[in-house]
């Protein structure tokens, strides 16, 4: 789009809009549901493992769910109702705890969508609340006691997320604090872990505990009504944890949460470690092609004008690590979601390839630290 508005001097400006509208139908996908590439070696599956039903304090039954996720693109989901607090158990008689998972694993049966089964184990701080994933039997972590419950977890081998660390209700300076008791429910390898962001929040001490202690950094929406009230038209979505996976099954996708395998996405932003975050944006930004800018009487120029596509749903704010200047932008460009942008590169010098290097500005690494991408670009003859 930048390109044809610099291509088109402003009193063509009426031929800019209809050529806007035309380019739409080449957008590299179909809007309305999440679109993240594969990164090398590893598919990358999204997930939502946080989410509530009229089994607990939800509002909907699980088929909603199973809905919804399915309506976002999502790969994998968990319910993950209250253990110990169930407003409406006078309506909906739950003596079987593992019922909102049996219920949405029927209504996803003939979709391609994985659903695990979970459970929040929701006490008062420490240790809190946490989801335990892909448990055998829900109903033996009731009536236990706080190390108890995390103990049965363990021994039917789930995967164990401290929630919302720095939920205001529980700590009223919404800081994420490592207490004892958690130290010793990670020391004991009873938490794999923990939300650095949930429904709308994010935790800059949350994702330093997470890489201080080896946790997998992870997400949750916790919704419990209806998803039309978190999305929006600009095409904010529910939080996601993005998990790198050999492949698109239950046992890989938790051999991935088990080796600390994830990207968090809330919105504009992505949250995780280095060696899976830049893989990621590097594929999400596909330099479509390159030429030389050829002067009005045939000659050839040394600026290069490179078209780079985001084949994702979030937009990229990059800054430029100034290898090269830019002839039509300063230091931080935008790449919209679902679009190109025509950069127009000072190479001083003729060249067949080069690279392009930015800082990733909406991105972290750790609390404060963007990831540094590289992008290839081949100069067309
Ligand atoms: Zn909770
Ligand atoms: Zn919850």
């Amino acid at each position: 789009m930048k390109k044809l508005h610099l291509l088109f001097p402003c009193f063509l400006l009426a031929f800019y809009l209809p050529v806007q509208i035309m380019a739409q139908d080449n957008l590299p996908f179909k809007e309305g549901s999440f679109h993240f590439p594969d990164i090398p070696g590893y598919k990358t599956l999204v997930c939502d493992f946080h989410q509530h039903t009229v089994f607990s304090d939800g509002s909907v039954w699980p088929d909603i769910r199973v809905d919804e996720a399915i309506a976002d693109g999502l790969d994998a989901m968990a319910l993950t109702d209250h253990l110990e607090y169930m407003p409406h158990k006078d309506d909906v008689a739950n003596a079987d705890h593992n019922r909102p998972y049996q219920l949405a694993l029927k209504s996803a049966q003939n979709s391609n969508l994985l659903v695990i089964n979970g459970a929040e184990i929701t006490r008062s701080m420490p240790p809190g609340h946490a989801n335990a994933l892909f448990l055998k039997d829900v109903n033996k972590l009731l009536g236990l006691d706080n190390l108890e419950v995390f103990k049965e977890a363990r021994n039917q081998d789930a995967f164990v997320i401290w929630n919302h660390p720095h939920w205001f209700p529980q700590n009223l300076q919404g800081t994420a604090i490592l207490t004892d008791m958690h130290r010793k429910l990670i020391q004991e390898g009873l938490i794999q872990g923990i939300e650095i962001v949930n429904e709308f929040s994010y935790s800059d001490e949350a994702f330093q505990i997470a890489l201080d202690n080896h946790l997998t950094i992870m997400s949750g929406s916790d919704i419990h009504g209806l998803f039309t009230t978190i999305n929006t038209p600009e095409g904010f979505h529910r939080p996601v944890t993005l998990v790198f996976a050999t492949g698109k099954s239950e046992a890989e996708l938790k051999e991935a949460l088990f080796k600390g395998r994830t990207v968090v996405n809330c919105g504009n932003q992505l949250f995780g470690k280095a060696e899976f975050l830049v893989p990621l944006i590097e594929q999400s930004l596909e330099v479509k092609g390159a030429k030389m800018l050829i002067s009005y009487n045939g000659d050839r120029s040394t600026i290069a004008d490179v078209t780079i596509q985001n084949n994702t749903g979030m937009d990229f704010i990059l800054e430029n690590q100034k290898d090269f200047l830019f002839y039509n932008d300063a230091d931080v460009v935008t790449i919209k979601r679902n679009s190109t942008l025509s950069l127009q590169v000072k190479l001083l010098k003729d060249m067949d390839s080069f690279q392009l290097r930015f800082k990733v500005l909406n991105a972290y690494t750790a609390p404060s630290q963007h990831p540094l991408v590289s992008l290839a670009v081949k100069v067309g003859k």
